[in-house]
């Protein structure tokens, strides 16, 4: 699922292709993907809007639209857009072919349109009525749609703020990171590399964690989201950006690396689940103290075999898992590049 850093750079694009533009029409094919109207409501909702910004909220997009006139809902508004698993947009003359995994069109009166792809179906867009002085929906307008918690690059997210907040929660960190109620934005790629950085265990609990630690794991994160920005995001899986892939998949320390060498000790990076979640780690950069080992994860964060001790040592090239994994990389990059030109024919 795209995190902050892909969600901001297709704001980012956006920003830089739509605003401006103003909205004729909308149509969307598949009712659950707006969350706030029935398709003609929307359309009628947004027609002669003039796209005005881009920004983010958490994993979310914020659209923001200008005023209208007459009618109830002529004021300013915003749309929210929440990609999940597999949302895609895209900027392209109106009117050519795409494939049916678009599920919602902005036609705008410059002859484009921007396009909501989603192979999975689970993306959600929704328009509301906006609050000028915060540019999120008015207070009561979208109940539970946006997250609560604390961006994590914020000024006022600061070390010792972030320390505090750990230390008066219980809970797991790899769980705690991706709660978007306590920080939002963050997600199962940048709670495993930022943990990785600070020398985590993701099972820690994190009112365990010295204050010392803390502030590393705070450092870790905004630093490894801030590249991750510069390098528009990790193209894993379907994500792309309006304006091309990200390059932040090549330089993942611990995300999808099981089995390979740690960068930092040249151990075989591990993978287990936590909380029906894919987590990779080293187990022998980031220790668990043995005293706060949680029942019946022993195996879970047993320290590892040697580096010299592993079957696949003297290996010339690739392994068997490393292939396959870079096939599966080159596949998901191919249907990316199909998804660009509107999909198969
Ligand atoms: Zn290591």
């Amino acid at each position: 699922m795209p995190e902050l850093p892909e969600v901001e750079t297709i704001a980012g694009d956006l920003r830089r292709l739509v605003t401006g533009a103003r909205i004729v029409s909308a149509s969307s094919d598949w009712p659950p993907t707006l969350r706030s109207h029935d398709a003609d409501g929307f359309a009628r909702a947004v027609a002669g809007r003039e796209i005005e910004g881009v920004g983010r909220r958490g994993k979310q997009l914020l659209v923001w639209l200008g005023p209208i006139d007459g009618g109830a809902d002529a004021a300013a508004a915003v749309l929210t857009i929440h990609l999940k698993m597999t949302g895609q947009l895209f900027v392209g003359p109106a009117g050519t072919p795409h494939d049916r995994h678009v599920h919602a069109v902005l036609v705008l009166a410059d002859g484009r349109e921007l396009r909501f792809r989603d192979i999975r179906k689970f993306g959600r867009i929704g328009l509301y009525r906006r609050d000028d002085a915060t540019g999120l929906p008015v207070e009561g307008e979208a109940v539970g749609v946006l997250p609560t918690g604390l961006e994590p690059l914020a000024d006022d997210l600061t070390p010792t703020r972030f320390a505090d907040l750990l230390a008066r929660r219980r809970g797991r960190l790899k769980t705690l990171l991706m709660n978007q109620d306590f920080l939002a934005g963050v997600g199962n790629i940048y709670a495993d590399e930022s943990l990785w950085r600070a020398r985590l265990h993701p099972l820690r609990e994190a009112h365990t964690v010295k204050p010392a630690d803390a502030r590393r794991l705070h450092a870790a994160l905004r630093a490894v989201l801030v590249e991750a920005v510069e390098r528009r995001g990790s193209s894993v899986d379907d994500y792309t950006a309006p304006e091309g892939d990200g390059s932040m998949q090549e330089h993942l320390q611990v995300y999808q690396r099981a089995g390979e060498p740690c960068d930092r000790c040249g151990r075989p990076i591990r993978r287990i689940v936590v909380g029906g979640r894919s987590t990779h780690f080293c187990s022998w950069c980031q220790r668990l103290p043995s005293a706060a080992v949680p029942i019946g994860t022993v195996d879970a964060t047993r320290r590892g075999p040697r580096w010299t001790e592993l079957s696949g040592e003297g290996v010339v090239g690739r392994t068997a898992a490393e292939e396959s994994r870079a096939a599966a990389r080159k596949a998901a990059a191919t249907r990316r590049a199909i998804a660009r030109s509107g999909g198969p024919a």
